[in-house]
């Protein structure tokens, strides 16, 4: 009884709607911290892991030696390797695909590269419409490594913080 008489009339002198003004008007002129996403970005971390990207070395070559140790400790099961030899005995991958769909981001195909050659990047505007756009080639993961290079090899330098 005494609960719904005090229910009562907080309603009536508007009181619930009061103490929300009041809230409000307390930040109104306080330094906004939202950002107009996608024209404000916020901070990123050099250690994020975005879409994966296949480096290059500066002569142009790439970087995996077709070892398949990415491939053996996805946990996900996103990627597929095949590979052969090449005239001069060096190994290449023929075949290098990442099913994105199925990809956790985890980091341990990154980790586990001896080379460096595959990596996450910091990119992560980047949608499918279908799952068949959610599988990375070979190439695309050259394309990537190699308009984004310049901020990987950035983020991997000796006097780079949180390496
Ligand atoms: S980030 Fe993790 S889940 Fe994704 S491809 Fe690499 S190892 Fe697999
Ligand atoms: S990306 Fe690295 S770990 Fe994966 S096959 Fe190539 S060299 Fe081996």
């Amino acid at each position: 009884m005494i609960k719904n008489t005090a229910r009562y009339i907080k309603s009536l002198f508007l009181l619930e709607l009061i103490k929300g003004l009041r809230l409000t008007g307390r930040y109104l002129f306080k330094r906004k911290i939202t950002v107009q996403y996608p024209e404000e970005k916020t901070p990123q971390s050099q250690r994020f892991r975005g879409l994966h990207a296949l480096r290059r070395y500066e002569n142009g070559e790439e970087r995996c030696i077709a070892c398949k140790l990415c491939e053996a400790v996805c946990p996900a099961v996103a990627i597929t390797i095949e590979s052969e030899e090449r005239e001069d005995g060096s190994r290449r991958t023929t075949l290098y695909d990442i099913d994105l769909s199925k990809c956790i981001y985890c980091g341990f195909c990154e980790e586990s590269c001896p080379v460096d050659a595959i990596v996450e990047t910091r990119i992560f505007e980047y949608h499918g419409e279908k799952r068949s756009d959610l599988i990375m080639t070979k190439e695309m993961l050259l394309e990537i490594g190699d308009q984004a290079e310049e901020q990987i090899a950035k983020d991997r330098a000796e006097d780079a913080p949180y390496r």
